[in-house]
């Protein structure tokens, strides 16, 4: 008996292991092959153990695919797979004696009986070549910017299943890709078709190396940080956040009212900075902060001195915090590679729901589109954007009638109400799309409101709304950002009216249990139309005495109440909600949610337990920003009086921390008013920060708490 004979035949390759190196279609075949094929074994060559398939010549050897044939296929062909199953049958078929290998030295034997001994369970295959394949050849392999996709991806763990029988098949579910990995490497396959080695069985590895824990998340990353260029630029980011506490500091100690314009310049090229380190936050923070300074020194009458101090104050956070990084992986985790990268979707089937127009600060106008996805109830969007002005000149106006993009042939405008079919598009962590010229997109139908996520998303009762969708447990800046988007359901709309002072669009929506959300939009030139649809509509429901019917916007909190921000008005009979509002709301009504039937209009009076200490918080937040102005030296002996008589009235409602700080924050200022030669503010200025993030949050829980009162939600 030849050796290639013995081996083959006790080789553990199954089915999933030829599948891997073929398909499924071919071993199907090969199965038939060797009942009705002309096969004969004959004899053991240099180049493999001969096997005749019909007029064909197979040479077997191990690894089995690097077997070859006599057709003219060039690839693993099914001679070899039908050649190879008719080799292993024979030899099973032998007798038991036969199957010994007399030459069999005796370390075999004990391994083989070991192996015998554990078969029973599970037979134990060698992977030892997928787990000792190198990052640095990976690397090498797939180049680096892939290399780096793959790290995002493993970071954001996205969904793989692994199993592991003969063969270790990876399917990488986010791509819609399934690897087989085989050893040697080089049979492994993928269903991208590729036959060269790709970037899914480079991720495939990867997690199948992090997954039988021969290799961390963290070696990738340090592979990553040690590239020459990628390396990244520690040092020089933990030296910009030190010039960006600094300038801070003497921003805060010098006081404002000393400062010159020129500091509007100073933060725009901080900003720089912040791009060119790729610090994607940091950058925004200053734009908002330059923004907030030009206004100011510009006396603009829209400036908002409690904006700049909590910016300010935001932004000396950050940077102290980034000071204090002793681990590259956080700072890594700062730069906007992470969060801007955009990584492939599942196809999705998307309902546009609406858009909106947007101008923003930085220079930029555009519109995004508001999709629901059909299957989870996630929400998407699409933005297209382009800078205001284009080489000095200013851009064309956006109209929505610009092309859609993925291939539709439609306008931005017919996007947003339609249904469509998304695959091989790119998503980013906050569930934007990208326009890739690789996806494509069908149009499936118009904007539909029958499926589950509509319903998920939908309220005609407020109080519900706000418990399920504002969560206690979200931090200060977290809730400060927080914006829902959902269909709203009103009962009734109580008023509607522009206020001209604060050009402003306000408009009361009520739900049945006399709870309220109040629609707002500030006025300019793009949300003109809004407004005078809105009106209309107020008037139109006004004369007719009819229900309203549906609102799609955003909701967030702000002056103590729910707002809405509505990005889109759709007539009854379209959404048909009614069905599964009554199903959602059964037996509702009777549950006040805190307040009793008479008592109704409570929903619109403020909570007397939270009132008062939201105006000591503001009391407090006012004294700081008097000191944001006229800086640590020049501070008014009435302001030191202000801080120890609000001091005191903090203290009176149990806040301790904040009480203590008050207290040092007079003291010190005392001090310097006393002997000016007192040099170095840095401890003061730590002082001033930790008190005013205290105020900051306790402001933001004093906020929610009233909303929440009004909903009924209030816990003391
Ligand atoms: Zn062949
Ligand atoms: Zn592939």
């Amino acid at each position: 008996m030849s050796e290639l004979y013995r081996m083959l035949g006790q080789s553990g390759i199954d089915d999933d292991y030829l599948t891997g190196l073929t398909n499924k279609g071919i071993v199907k075949r090969a199965y038939k092959d060797i009942e009705t094929a002309d096969i004969k074994i004959c004899d053991e060559t240099e180049d493999g153990l001969t096997v005749t398939v019909d007029d064909v010549t197979c040479k077997l050897v191990m690894p089995l695919g690097e077997s070859t044939c006599s057709c003219p296929s060039r690839s693993m062909c099914r001679h070899i797979i039908t050649a190879f199953l008719y080799v292993k049958r024979e030899f099973e078929s032998e007798p038991e004696e036969v199957k010994q290998d007399e030459n069999m030295s005796c370390s075999e034997r004990t391994r083989e009986a070991g192996e015998l001994s554990t078969s029973a369970e599970k037979q134990t295959e060698d992977f030892s070549e997928l787990l000792d394949y190198p990052l640095s050849t990976i690397k090498k392999q797939v180049g680096m910017n892939s290399f780096r996709t793959i790290y995002e991806h493993l970071i954001m763990e996205n969904h793989a299943v692994i199993t592991e029988t003969s063969i270790v098949t990876v399917e990488l579910e986010n791509q819609g890709v399934k690897v087989k990995l085989l050893a040697p490497i080089e049979y492994s396959t993928c269903s991208c078709g590729r036959k060269e080695f790709c970037v899914h069985r480079a991720e495939a590895i990867l997690r199948y190396q992090i997954y039988k824990e021969k290799i961390s998340i963290e070696n990738i990353a340090e592979l990553i940080m040690s590239e020459g260029e990628e390396k990244l630029n520690k040092d020089g980011i933990i030296t910009l956040a030190e010039n960006i506490k600094q300038m801070l500091e003497e921003m805060i100690s010098a006081g404002l009212a000393r400062l010159s314009p020129e500091l509007v310049s100073g933060c725009e090229r901080f900003a720089i900075m912040c791009h060119n380190e790729r610090l994607a936050d940091f950058e925004k923070d200053f734009r908002t902060l330059s923004e907030q300074l030009r206004l100011y020194f510009g006396r603009h009458a829209s400036f908002r001195i409690e904006k700049l101090l909590s910016d300010v104050i935001k932004l000396y956070g950050e940077a102290n915090h980034i000071v204090h990084i002793t681990d590259d992986r956080e700072i890594y985790k700062l730069t906007e590679r992470m969060r801007t990268e955009y990584v492939p979707s599942k196809p999705l089937d998307l309902v546009g729901m609406g858009y909106r127009h947007f101008k923003s600060q930085t220079g930029y106008e555009g519109e995004v589109i508001y999709f629901l996805e059909e299957n989870t109830g996630k929400w998407y969007t699409y933005t297209n954007a382009r800078p205001l002005y284009y080489e000095g000149k200013r851009a064309v106006r956006i109209t929505g009638k610009e092309a859609a993009p993925w291939g539709l042939d439609c306008s931005m405008q017919e996007l947003a109400q339609s249904r469509i079919h998304l695959s091989g598009c790119r998503v980013n962590q906050d569930n934007r799309l990208s326009s890739t010229s690789e996806a494509k997109a069908e149009i499936v139908g118009a904007r539909a409101f029958t499926f589950d996520g509509v319903e998920k998303n939908s309220y005609n009762n407020f109080s519900q709304l706000f418990s399920e969708k504002f969560p206690t447990n979200a931090s200060v800046w977290e809730r400060n950002g927080y914006e829902q988007l959902v269909f709203i359901y009103p009962y009734k709309i109580s008023e509607a009216f522009f206020d001209s002072v604060r050009q402003r669009f306000l408009m009361m929506l009520e739900d049945a249990w006399g709870n309220r959300i109040q629609a707002h939009i500030d006025y300019s030139n793009e949300e003109s139309y809004n407004i005078k649809y809105l009106e209309r509509l107020y008037q139109q429901i006004e004369k007719k005495k009819k229900k309203p019917a549906c609102f799609f916007g955003k909701v967030y909190i702000s002056e103590g109440m729910l707002k809405l921000y509505p990005i889109e008005y759709y007539e009854e009979q379209t959404t048909k909600a009614d069905i599964f509002l009554s199903r959602k709301n059964v037996g509702k009504k009777k549950e006040q949610n805190g307040h009793t039937e008479e008592d109704k209009s409570a929903n619109n009076m403020d909570n007397p337990e939270v009132e008062g200490l939201k105006d000591c918080l503001e009391n407090c937040r006012n004294l700081m920003t008097q000191i944001l102005q006229s800086g640590f030296t020049t501070v008014q002996a009435q302001t030191i009086e202000d801080i120890r008589r609000v001091q005191t009235t903090v203290l009176q409602y149990g806040l301790h921390y904040g009480g203590e700080m008050l207290g040092r924050l007079a003291e010190e200022l005392e001090k310097r008013k006393h002997d000016m030669t007192i040099q170095g503010s840095e401890e003061l200025v730590a002082t001033f920060v930790r008190l005013n993030l205290y105020i900051i949050e306790a402001l933001s829980k004093v906020k929610y708490d009233e909303v929440a009162w009004k909903f009924g939600h209030y816990e003391k």
